[in-house]
């Protein structure tokens, strides 16, 4: 089968196209043929070693398909079920071997595109706006990079809950994405915190969701209202700097929170749970997918460095 391998971490140019054999499914596992794979932020940091994990391996976590063949012991899935999940252990492939535990099903009414596409970042926006800050009715929230894969559906889904939206983004096309989401409100970057007190009459925001980290991190903290939430959830322009936690009591005896997706779907029930919610919505049109770029899964270099380099909007896929 074709595959991305990384013997080296480094640069989107460790990202090779390689044959390996098809994998074997062992014991609770599944072999799915991939239909389509996600790219996700932290395939990058895996790329570049900022998460650690043993060389050489095939990248990516997040694929959907149908289920080709099942390992030993297997019972709750069948061969030609439609499938999805986001702890693939070598996601960037037409084949990989998955636990079966970490399936979920795709339902009739949702693509193996969107599937794919929604089922972390989904998950992720879900458990943000409804888990670790609650999103109310009423509620202002403050969505950085609005127009990204996160940012479009944690958009939508605080709209959805009643919020008004302030997001940011660094172009008038992203703005304009980030309008048709649903956002009230799209900022620059300079000076954002100064707008959002203006833009809140002095108040500040119930919560920032930030997955950019070190160039927001300081502003999202000066936005905050009196014991808001601050979800720093990412870090797509660099790890933020040891700090201070005093400053959450200057900010205003203020929340912060550095949480992860597999802390909120730790359980099948949360798991299957939240992936029902995402996959419901998409199948009703309640939460629309904008996949904004395609690329054969030879191109994974070129996906990572439009990434990191900030072209990209919504979603990226790799078709294998
Ligand atoms: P995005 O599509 O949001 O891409 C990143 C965006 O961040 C860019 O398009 C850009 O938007 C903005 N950005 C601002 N500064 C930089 C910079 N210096 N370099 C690169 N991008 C920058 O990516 P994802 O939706 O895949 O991920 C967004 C964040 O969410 C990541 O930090 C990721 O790690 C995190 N994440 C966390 C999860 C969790 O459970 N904790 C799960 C899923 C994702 P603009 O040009 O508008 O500024």
């Amino acid at each position: 089968m074709r595959a991305i391998v990384i013997t080296e971490n480094g640069g989107p140019e460790v990202l090779k196209p390689a044959e390996r054999p098809d994998p074997e499914p062992g014991p609770g596992e599944v072999l799915v043929d991939i239909a389509a794979i996600g790219v996700n932020y932290i395939d990058v940091y895996f790329r570049t070693g900022a998460y650690a994990r043993p060389l050489p391996f095939v990248p990516g976590l997040e694929a959907a398909g149908t289920v080709a063949a099942l390992g030993e012991g297997v019972r709750d899935v069948a061969v030609g079920d439609r499938v999805a999940s986001v702890s693939v252990p070598g996601a960037y492939a037409q084949r990989a071997a998955v636990p079966a535990a970490d399936l979920v099903p795709v339902p009739d009414g949702v693509g193996f595109e969107d599937a794919a596409a929604a089922l972390l970042q989904g998950m992720t926006a879900h458990y943000l706006t409804m888990s670790t800050y609650a999103v109310q009715p009423g509620d202002t929230v403050l969505v950085h990079a609005a127009a990204g894969g996160m940012g479009l559906l944690l958009t939508q889904i605080a709209k959805t809950r009643g919020a008004r939206v302030i997001g940011t983004t660094s172009t008038p096309e992203k703005e304009k994405l980030a309008r048709d989401a649903g956002a009230d409100v799209v900022l620059g970057y300079d000076g954002f915190a100064d707008r959002v007190r203006e833009l809140t009459g002095g108040e500040g925001v119930a919560a920032v969701y930030d997955g950019v980290g070190a160039s927001t991190f300081d502003g999202s903290l000066a936005s905050l209202r009196r014991r808001g939430t601050l979800a720093l959830y990412g870090a797509a322009s660099g790890k933020v700097p040891p700090f201070d936690p005093q400053a959450l009591n200057q900010a205003g005896s203020v929340f912060l929170t550095r949480p992860t997706l597999a802390h909120y779907t730790a359980t099948r029930e949360e798991l299957l749970g939240r992936a029902s919610d995402v996959y419901g919505w998409v199948a009703s049109g309640d939460l629309r997918v904008h996949v904004g770029h395609r690329y054969d899964l030879a191109d994974a270099g070129t996906a990572h460095a439009d990434l990191e380099a900030r072209r990209t909007t919504g979603k990226l896929l790799l078709l294998p």
